[in-house]
């Protein structure tokens, strides 16, 4: 499918829009009026540079309230059209956007406003111009795209057809299985957007909240599906306004608005046909942690942490400074790299590693360079959108090297394990204008399903948490955007970090005690508040304030949970998971933000 993009979904001056977008690879551009009255480049000259570039001019939009319940205020409207018409000619589209009337003066009885769009295509027809008559969930009259499509076939004309917008579809609530009772060739145009789900003024909703498909909430791969189904092959346009890509770097948008069209014709076909499509390739989902990274210069006091919370020293890199620590299952690598400690990367357990980091390069995600030497196992990996290194590992499998043999065994560490099983969940900070892009990464480059967003008091500001898990749980990433009034809270306290799991949070916890571990201190207050939400049993809510736990339930288990204090930027929590308790403990972030705040950290 040719690719699209309205220029309002992007940041900067039409020109630097249109470079943006070029370089990402589109093949289009939806023309957004008000980006061409600001430019001061002439009609012919926004023409030549979107040549130049590669680039079509696939709509001009919008063109708002043509119709009119009076007849000389049409006739009005009717030469506003044709005005341009005439400057479309200059820049060589040949499709208009023509919304449903918002305001008092909307037509609406169907038989005049047919009659009036019938007009008006006559006029659009003498300029070789077609018509794509949209349906605004706001619109006064219009405001479903059924009720759009029933205008546009009664006035059955070549030089209007519809256009199918997913935000005005999905936003309303509307079965969009209807738009297969829609021939293709009178479908003039589609756009694509998603949305978080909001309860919302709809206009609102779309006017700063719409995002790339794959980011929100919408199922537009289904929708896409549809318009597909009906033979339409137009291009497939991205038109989002959305607050935050506004003032973030273009080039970054307009790479991932690719990466979602890409994602998103890949899932379209494979819905369609069952097939995957070549590219982007299909990768199985990620099947646990191999292992967390930090980064840390020697002397940072980690090595001294992870022995106090039972980790071994089991093996060193046979060339760079490694080293690698395990508790049970749970695997740590600390590089001896950086100015302070911080979560540096994550090993994924991949069935196939290679497809993986293929489908990874086929959604645009930078490849990291494999500097290994020539023995040693090549790991694929990619860079997560916030710089942390994600790579694709086979641990303890005959069909794949595995990346363990890169160590060589260290003898005479001491044993003070703890009860650490596996790692439960890894925390990553996200800078505030990638979220979005956050969540599309991990869902389609990685698979991995994102849950709704919680937004967390913190004192400073609100912390902004979405989880994303796969199949079984077995992945589960926090990303966190923390929103803090200033600077000087923005770093601290981090939110980067690595979950340890246990079967028995009370044990480790006193082995953790007794080790030395530095734990964060809980408020009394929280337990006098727990012990009013919950009817602990008097010893396990003693047990809870003696070692510091915190504690949450919901309808599917328990979560006891503990942090150590920060080391750098980043903190381990322990974990242990009651039955089938899936959260993360987020009534107790509050607790743990404002006690790191304070310096408890
Ligand atoms: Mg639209
Ligand atoms: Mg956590």
């Amino acid at each position: 499918m040719r690719k699209s993009i309205a220029t309002v979904s992007v940041s900067g001056t039409l020109q630097e829009k249109l470079v943006a977008v070029a370089e990402a690879g589109f093949d289009g551009v939806e023309l957004f009026e008000n980006d061409l009255i600001t430019t001061a480049l002439s009609p012919a000259q926004v023409r030549r540079q979107a040549a130049d570039l590669g680039l079509t001019i696939d709509l001009y939009q919008p063109f708002r309230d043509l119709d009119s319940s009076s007849g000389e205020r049409f006739r009005a409207n009717l030469r506003r059209a044709e005005r341009k018409f005439a400057l479309m000619h200059e820049l060589g589209v040949d499709t208009m956007l023509v919304c449903s009337n918002v305001s008092d003066d909307a037509v609406a009885d169907d038989t005049l406003l047919a009659e009036q769009l019938h007009t008006a295509a006559e006029a659009a027809a003498a300029h070789g111009i077609v018509l794509a008559y949209e349906a605004l969930a706001w619109g006064r009259y219009v405001d479903d795209y059924r009720h759009a499509w029933r205008i546009v076939e009664r006035v059955d004309h070549p030089a209007l057809g519809t256009c199918l917008d997913s935000f005005h579809i999905l936003s309303r609530g509307s079965d969009p299985a209807g738009i297969r009772k829609i021939p293709g060739a009178k479908i003039a145009f589609v756009q694509l957007a998603d949305a978080p789900l909001l309860a919302m003024d709809v206009l609102q909703w779309s006017r700063h909240y719409r995002c790339f498909p794959g980011q929100g909430g919408f199922d537009v791969v289904s929708l896409t599906e549809h318009v597909l189904a009906t033979g339409y092959d137009g291009p497939l346009s991205l038109e989002v306004f959305n607050d935050v890509f506004r003032k973030s770097d273009n080039r970054r948008t307009a790479r991932d608005a690719m990466r979602s069209l890409i994602a998103l014709e890949g899932d379209t076909a494979r819905m369609a046909t069952g097939e995957p499509l070549a590219t982007p390739q299909h990768a199985p989902t990620p099947t646990g942690f191999a292992f967390a990274e930090l980064a840390a210069p020697p002397d940072s006091g980690v090595a001294d942490l992870l022995r106090s919370l039972g980790f071994r020293h089991t093996g060193r890199h046979r060339t760079k400074p490694v080293q690698l620590w395990q508790q049970g299952d749970a695997r740590v690598l600390v590089n001896a790299g950086g100015a302070t400690p911080q979560l540096s990367a994550i090993g994924l357990e991949s069935p196939d590693p290679e497809r993986a980091a293929g489908r990874a390069e086929d959604l645009l995600s930078p490849v990291l360079p494999r500097e290994w030497a020539p023995d040693e196992a090549k790991l694929d990996a990619v860079a997560a959108p916030d710089g942390t290194a994600l790579f694709f590992c086979r641990t303890g499998h005959d069909d794949h090297v595995d990346w363990q043999q890169d160590f060589l065994p260290v003898a005479g560490t001491t044993e003070r394990e703890a009860g650490v099983t596996r790692i439960d969940h890894v925390a990553l900070s996200q800078p505030w204008n990638q979220f979005d892009e956050a969540t599309l990464f991990y869902r389609s480059v990685l698979g991995l399903q994102p849950h709704d967003i919680v937004e967390l008091p913190d004192p400073y500001g609100l912390l902004r948490s979405r989880a994303i898990s796969g199949p079984g749980d077995a992945v589960r990433i926090a990303l966190n955007v923390a929103e803090v009034r200033d600077e000087e809270h923005i770093t601290e306290p981090p939110t980067q970090h690595v979950a340890l799991g246990c079967d028995d949070l009370i044990a480790t916890a006193r082995r953790l005690h007794a080790n030395g571990v530095p734990i964060l201190a809980v408020p009394d207050n929280y337990y006098a508040d727990l012990e009013a939400r919950f009817e602990l049993a008097p010893e396990l809510l003693a047990d809870l304030r003696e070692l510091g736990l915190l504690y949450d339930r919901d309808e599917r288990g328990e979560y006891l949970h503990l942090y150590t204090k920060t080391v750098g930027q980043v903190f381990f929590e322990i974990v242990q998971r009651v039955d089938h308790y899936a959260g993360y403990g987020a009534h107790n972030a509050p607790v743990r933000l404002t006690v790191q705040h304070a310096g408890g950290h």
